[in-house]
């Protein structure tokens, strides 16, 4: 999985940031994450392909995370799409795009399958596939901001090619029942159990995203054990009045929830114009969570 942030400044672009949208890339396919005004451009930017993009997940109706939404939409129109698109998020996201599409503003001519959720009490799982599904749950901003979990499914342990041959196991069939954990029986009576030739089964790797949010257990029960936690950190910890009445964390915030979920690596994304220079929310994020990265607008992290 990489993950690409396409924006990363709150409330308003500059001009070497971009407002809120993510990518999440898997193998033939990526998800986005927000889209506020300009995405499409980063999307260019990227060198991400449209029709290969195949969920949208906003997480709150503030213009900074959604702006972009009906131009882009309207973009994979114009393009001829036809792979069907699913679209995530709070309730009022169907009214707005009906209000568009009536006043013939916005014209979605492919599936587009639309998926309010709102007051979810526990994490929920919102979108899945035989690969992996994205869960959500509600953070604690000024209006209903929804955070979001994408976690891979345990994969089969590797073959062991080699071990399969010197056992003498016969090429076909067989190999598939093993890999799916089977035992067999061959022809000359042994019984060959899956776990002789077949690893562990690999754990999923798993990303969360979550913004815009004041510090919150909820954070912390929805990015439990994750590869990467992508947190907002809007201001330094000198301005945590500002970030409580606003509904934002601090960098330092952002750097205790990564620890108290136990997530390998936190990414500190949204950050206040007001900073020229985001080393201090760095340096602030890093002191308490030494595994920080600082979000540039589309740098690429390997998960
Ligand atoms: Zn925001
Ligand atoms: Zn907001």
């Amino acid at each position: 999985m990489k993950v690409i942030p396409l924006g990363t400044s709150s409330g308003k672009p500059t001009l070497r940031r971009n407002v809120s949208a993510t990518a999440v890339v898997r193998d033939g396919e990526w998800l986005l994450f927000d889209c506020g005004e300009g995405t499409q451009t980063q999307i260019s930017r990227a060198k991400l392909n449209p029709s290969k993009l195949t969920a949208i997940f906003i997480t709150h109706l503030h213009g900074d995370h959604f702006n972009g939404l009906s131009g882009l939409l309207s973009t994979m129109g114009l393009d001829r799409r036809v792979r069907a698109l699913t679209l995530v998020g709070p309730p009022g996201i169907r009214e707005y795009l009906e209000t568009l599409a009536r006043l013939k503003i916005l014209y979605v001519n492919y599936p587009l399958d639309v998926r309010e959720f709102a007051a979810l009490k526990a994490v929920t799982t919102v979108y899945e596939t035989d690969d992996y599904f994205v869960a959500a749950r509600p953070l604690d901003h000024r209006i209903f901001t929804l955070g979001y979990r994408l976690e891979e499914r345990p994969r089969p342990g590797r073959f062991d090619l080699e071990r399969a041959r010197a056992l003498g196991i016969p090429e076909g069939p067989m190999y598939r029942r093993l890999q799916l954990g089977e035992d067999v029986q061959l022809d000359d009576g042994r019984l060959i159990r899956s776990h002789e030739v077949v690893g562990p089964p690999r754990p999923g790797k798993a990303v969360a995203y979550c913004t815009d949010t004041r510090p919150f257990a909820g954070t912390v029960e929805l990015a439990r054990g994750v590869d990467l936690i992508i947190h907002e950190a809007t201001y330094t910890d000198d301005m945590a009045y500002e970030a409580r009445d606003y509904g934002h964390s601090t960098a330092a915030q952002a750097a205790q929830i990564a620890g108290e979920a136990n997530a390998q690596r936190l990414l500190i994304t949204h950050f206040s114009t007001r900073y020229a220079d985001v080393g201090p929310l760095y340096d602030e994020a890093r002191a308490a969570f030494p595994e920080t990265l600082l979000a540039q607008d589309l740098m690429e992290i390997e998960v």
